[in-house]
């Protein structure tokens, strides 16, 4: 798998953050006041879409699932008589364009294998839908700007169903981080895999999934990281083990990597497709420490500070999540797990990659 690298890409996103601020103000035209909900489309209904995102949609205060889009027609009538949905807004993967006539649907999700998100994201934005694109965002970052600009010129917006942004154990640790409640942060310690079962599955294709564990829950352990520190890493250092050559063929297995960032933070990160028991997030600060252990389960999520537990309530994430982007629309606002969030990312995935190609260390910015 090739990543290419992108010397303008630090340009690009402050072309892009200037350009939100336009389509910011010409969005206010399309408000969707007076308590109305926002329809969602879900493009692909795998099991994210049937198991989480269906069910959130239900228990969502601002969303309502209006419409779906699906390559297998078996699945068209079991979603119409669950969720009631009618057969206008019902579509394939070809005729999904046409969905720019449905004044029912606002938003198009995105739940397709990784390598889709590129294409979907585009033709949605391009139909006059907003977007939110399940991660990782795409599968290279020269495709994360595409997707950006794409939603861009259309004046729609984009978001990247990061779901620990509205996590409250998440949003905890992100406050203690920020308020620095335990002093200055010194180390991370965060990392996610588990055990892949079936070997026939798009997550082991690298033209479908992009990279392994790395792609698909590692990137969980990086946005940690990066939203703990609020930082970009400097320099990523990476390198992969292989146990099983024929089920991990084409993408990564299990992979350490460490990140410095430029406030001096060092992060210690791991991520697996073969064991499971990898599902942490730790900071270490001058005048104590907290951590998550489960961290990024759907639920069940755990927290401990060096002065006790965290006793917090958890919802439902994928409810969350919708219901921010839903409020985004309405009032106009920047998600804050954007399109440039995903960019971000993929450059420090491909920088992972790049690392454990080449036997050296990457430096960014
Ligand atoms: P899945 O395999 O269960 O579903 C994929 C869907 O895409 C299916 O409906 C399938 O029919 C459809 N599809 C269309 N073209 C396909 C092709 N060429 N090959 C395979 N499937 C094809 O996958 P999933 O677990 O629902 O994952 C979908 C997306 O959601 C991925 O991007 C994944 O990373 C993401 N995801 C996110 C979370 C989260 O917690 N946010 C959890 C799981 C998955």
């Amino acid at each position: 798998m090739k990543f290419p690298t992108h010397p303008s890409r630090r340009r690009f996103l402050s072309q892009v953050t200037a350009g939100a601020a336009l389509a910011t103000r010409s969005a206010v035209a399309d408000h969707h006041g007076g308590g109305k909900k926002l329809g969602f489309a879900l493009v692909g209904l795998g099991s994210l879409a049937t198991n989480q995102i269906a069910p959130g949609l239900l228990k969502s205060k601002h969303c309502k699932l209006a419409g779906i889009v699906t390559g297998t027609p078996t699945k068209e009538k079991v979603w119409a008589e669950k969720y009631g949905i009618p057969e206008k807004s019902i579509y394939n993967y070809e005729n999904f364009d046409s969905i720019k006539d449905n004044p029912d649907i606002d938003v198009v999700y995105i739940v397709l294998p990784n390598s889709m998100h590129k294409e979907f994201t585009i033709r949605g934005a391009q139909a006059g839908k907003h977007v939110l694109c399940e991660k990782p965002m795409a599968n290279s970052a020269v495709d994360c700007e595409a997707m950006i600009a794409a939603c861009k010129k259309a004046n729609r917006k984009l978001a990247i169903g990061y779901r620990c942004h509205f996590e409250p154990h998440h949003q905890e640790i992100m406050r203690l981080a920020r308020e620095k409640t335990f002093g200055e942060m010194k180390m991370i310690e965060a990392g996610f895999g588990f055990r892949l079962g079936n070997p026939n599955q798009w997550r082991l294709k690298a033209d479908l999934a992009g990279g392994g564990a790395l792609m698909d829950v590692g990137i969980y352990a990086l946005q940690a990281c990066r939203y703990l520190t609020g930082e970009e890493p400097s320099l990523i250092s990476a390198i992969e083990t292989k146990t099983d050559f024929e089920k991990f063929k084409e993408v990564d297995e299990t992979i350490v990597w460490t990140m410095t960032f430029p406030s001096g933070v060092i992060a210690n990160c791991s991520t697996t497709y073969n064991f499971n028991g990898v599902k942490h997030c730790k900071a270490s600060c001058s005048d104590g420490w907290f951590e998550l252990d489960p961290a990024y389960g759907y639920d069940g999520i755990t927290g401990m500070t060096s002065k006790g537990e965290l006793k917090l309530e958890s919802g439902d994430q994928f409810a969350a999540e919708m219901d921010d982007f839903a409020k985004c629309i309405t009032e106009n606002k920047e998600s804050r797990v954007s399109g440039e969030e995903g960019l971000k990312d993929l450059i420090a995935v491909e920088a992972i990659y790049k690392s454990i190609r080449t036997g050296t260390p990457v430096r960014l910015g």
